[in-house]
């Protein structure tokens, strides 16, 4: 399986439009943050997890010429702005596109993208086969996954097990249920937004008690805000099994 990050960045990205502080000047590439999504490859199969409003740049910047499922962790607009560009897997692939996420999740769908779903559809609209998931593991081309339930504020969101990789983002609580279903994992990817407090987001200290609970042998943290600091400052501050995240970095286990 390799996962690739495609965007490690809050909902704003970073840099932030007009903001002149060290971290939106940096010019460390790793301080260049895209909406958050990866890509994960395992058999043959090709997975993103979330469609943000820079996925068109994504899919160009990893050469991505084959995705096969799109999976949803809930409707936030940085997290599902990019489906429209779905078409271009559309018209190379000859096919509608899985979308994976919850009854709410793929509700908001119908509403943010309703020509897609019309009765007569303008020629060119994206074709999206919506594909309900609840809290039970499911299979894409045989592959397992399971859902990793959390929550964000007060909204349910959905992370993912895919074999021994977890990816949970956006959450601020993890359920000592979801807690079993991290049991084992190798790989872990995790939001930690910044070190100020924030009410609907891991802090960077929140998130390294959780990545301790986790335990897994590798911990990177995701969905990161300009506020954060320097990649390179604050990654000296993590413990040798957790590091940042950022665009393009590639995991193989
Ligand atoms: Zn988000
Ligand atoms: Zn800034
Ligand atoms: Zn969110």
């Amino acid at each position: 399986m390799k996962v690739t990050f495609l965007g490690t960045g809050t909902s704003q990205g970073v840099p932030v439009i007009g903001c002149e502080c060290e971290v939106c000047r940096s010019l460390d590439y790793r301080d260049k943050r895209l909406r958050v999504s990866v890509h994960v490859e395992i058999d043959g199969t090709s997975l993103v997890i979330d469609t943000g409003p820079d996925f068109r740049q994504q899919m160009l910047r990893e050469r991505i010429s084959k995705l096969d499922a799109v999976l949803l962790t809930h409707s936030h607009k940085d997290h599902i702005a990019g489906l429209d560009d779905v078409r271009a897997f559309n018209y190379l692939q000859g096919k509608g596109m899985p979308i994976y996420g919850t009854p709410k999740t793929l509700e908001q769908v119908k509403k943010e993208f309703y020509y897609a779903f019309e009765a007569q559809k303008y020629p060119g609209t994206p074709v999206l086969s919506l594909q309900e998931l609840n809290e039970n593991e499911f299979e894409i081309n045989g592959i397992k996954i399971l859902p990793l339930p959390v929550m964000h504020l007060n909204m349910p969101v959905i992370g993912f097990r895919i074999g021994d990789f977890s990816y949970i983002t956006d959450a601020n609580f993890i359920s000592e249920e979801t807690h079993s279903r991290l049991k084992g994992t190798n790989v872990l990817a995790l939001n930690a937004l910044q070190k100020e407090r924030h009410q609907s987001h891991f802090t960077l200290e929140e998130a390294l008690v959780q990545a301790k609970i986790i335990n897994a042998e590798q911990t990177y943290f995701t969905h990161i805000s300009h506020k954060m600091g320097l990649h390179q400052a604050v990654s000296k501050e993590l413990p040798p099994c957790i590091a940042l995240a950022y665009d393009g970095l590639t995991v193989t286990l």
